[in-house]
């Protein structure tokens, strides 16, 4: 009997695959840090469950690439330092 051929499904074949798949693109809000307001204190590079926030040298940074535009890091930010303004593509 010629039974189809199954492939795999969900398995992942290879490391890293998850940094081609950009999830910038699912963002309808975008992230803004106020430098001047910024502490520095990384708290919304902690919570950011997308790993997309990130220490810069003056204040945190967004990563656009991969942040949806969750808004956490707006809501935990001590300094309210972070707005969420609409994104524009
Ligand atoms: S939580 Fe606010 S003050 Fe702290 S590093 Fe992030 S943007 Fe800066
Ligand atoms: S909006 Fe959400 S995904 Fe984007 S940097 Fe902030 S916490 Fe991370």
């Amino acid at each position: 009997m010629n039974l189809p051929k199954i492939t795999l499904g969900l398995v992942a074949t290879e490391p890293g695959s998850s940094r081609r798949n950009k999830t910038g693109s699912w963002r309808t809000l975008r992230p803004v840090v106020d430098e001047k307001k910024c502490k520095r204190c990384w708290l919304c590079v902690i919570y950011c469950p997308d790993s997309a926030m990130n220490k810069g040298e003056k204040s945190a940074r967004p990563d656009y690439d991969y942040c949806k535009g969750c808004g956490i890091c707006a809501a935990e930010c001590p300094a309210k330092a972070i707005t969420m303004e609409q994104e524009v593509r």
